[in-house]
């Protein structure tokens, strides 16, 4: 029933919050490709700690002490500023 895996648990959170900040009313206009999304995703993943779990008990542990609301701004921070270099990169997403 458990297949061994391997996982960041920064990930997980991160593609959650980019996707409710694209989504979000502020970032309305910004372009919504899966190519510019993963391209944030990428870019605050490269500048962030990861958290890698090989089991579902040490992803709830690791996924209970990232989500404090400290850390939470942080990693929104580093979205926001994923954002704006992804929107100035790319000719799409202003
Ligand atoms: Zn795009």
């Amino acid at each position: 029933m458990t297949q061994p895996f391997l996982m960041n648990v920064t990930e997980e959170i991160v593609r959650g919050l980019v996707r409710f900040l694209l989504y979000g009313v502020e970032y309305q206009t910004f372009c919504h490709c899966e190519q510019c999304e993963m391209n944030i995703i990428a870019e605050a993943l490269n500048n962030l700690l990861p958290q890698y779990v090989t089991s579902h008990v040490a992803r709830e542990e690791a996924f209970k002490i990232l989500n404090t609301p400290q850390n939470i701004e942080a990693i929104n921070k580093e979205i926001i500023h994923a954002i704006h270099k992804v929107g100035q990169g790319l000719g799409h997403g202003e």
